[in-house]
């Protein structure tokens, strides 16, 4: 049986660490990070992706709010809202919850962004420094798969990293990061030939494919570090990942869970990321 990696308890641990780096720099500073969160109409897991960011940020003493436009505005409200949020010198992070309504330009929104509030690290200016392996803000979710690999002591340099799924707000950075920490990496797609195979190959896995329990026992070489960063929602209304978790956990030498495995990291490094562009934007160091 496989060591499963709890990114929940990990998750709380990260959080109430940056609750406490917050305390102690508005005892210091008498200021607070401050995440805006923009939510364009009235997708229901987006809804409720955003409550559990605000909670989270409440949580942590970082002052938090939601920006709600109908579905039926334009992308030049959408701009100006951003543009606002730029200007306001209160707020440190701003994230607009994608996916967009079909009639908006989600990169042209992301773009629009202050890079240094950037926290979902998504604007093209961070996503090229990530490329360029410079210091930048980077997505929430590889960063917190990344942090679930270091805490676990799993090996990443030198390793073969297969990673399935090449969006550029999971996959490509997911790359790019294991690249950073001298892995070798593979990225497949939906047109990549002989998969099971190709993933057989890795020491890391990690699927972000959006396929329920697609990846099964034979996809895995014996002992792989497994890391399932799918969300499916299943007829029986259960969430489900990328993984299925019960075959697969009887080859691997390690893998998370889901529920409880990368989504709460996820939130836990917006959070990290937050304090981050407050440090930044208010020139403070990383010591308190
Ligand atoms: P996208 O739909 O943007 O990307 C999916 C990727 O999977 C694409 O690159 C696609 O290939 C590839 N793919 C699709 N079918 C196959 C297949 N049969 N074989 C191999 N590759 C395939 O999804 P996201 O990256 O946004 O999200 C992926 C999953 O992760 C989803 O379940 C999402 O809910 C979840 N997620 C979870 C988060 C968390 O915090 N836990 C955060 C973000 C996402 P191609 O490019 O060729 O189309």
């Amino acid at each position: 049986m496989s060591t499963i990696i709890r990114g929940k308890e990990l998750a709380q641990t990260l959080r109430e660490k940056t609750a406490r780096a917050v305390e102690a720099y508005h005892l210091k500073t008498h200021k607070r990070p401050g995440l805006a969160v923009i939510q364009v109409g009235e997708d229901p897991a987006s809804t409720v992706y955003v409550n559990n960011k605000e909670k989270a940020c409440q949580a942590a003493g970082i002052r938090s709010s939601v920006h709600r436009l109908s579905r039926d505005s334009s992308q030049l409200e959408l701009m100006a809202l951003i543009e606002q949020l730029n200007r306001d010198e209160s707020i440190h992070g701003i994230l607009c919850q994608l996916p967009l309504p079909d009639q908006f330009d989600a990169f042209t929104a992301t773009a629009a962004i202050k890079p240094e509030k950037d926290v979902d690290g998504f604007h093209p200016l961070n996503a090229g420094l990530l490329f360029l392996g410079r210091e930048a803000p980077v997505p929430c979710t590889p960063l917190g798969v990344l942090a679930m690999l270091k805490a676990y002591k799993i090996p990443i340099a030198g390793q073969h990293c297969v990673i399935v799924g090449r969006s550029n707000i999971v996959g490509k950075p997911m790359a790019q990061l294991m690249l950073r920490e001298n892995a070798t990496v593979t990225t497949a797609h939906s047109r990549t030939q002989n998969l099971p195979e190709l993933c057989r190959q890795a020491d890391i896995l990690i699927a972000a494919v959006g396929r329920a329990r697609m990846i099964t026992a034979d996809f895995i070489k014996p002992g792989a570090t497994v890391i399932d960063v799918g969300v499916n929602r299943c007829s029986d209304g259960k969430l489900a990942g990328d993984v299925d978790f019960e075959s697969v956990s009887t080859v691997a030498g390690a893998i998370t869970p889901v529920p409880g495995g990368v989504g709460p990291m996820t939130i836990a490094m917006l959070l990290q990321n937050t304090l981050d562009a407050f440090l930044r934007i208010e020139k403070l160091t990383g010591e308190v």
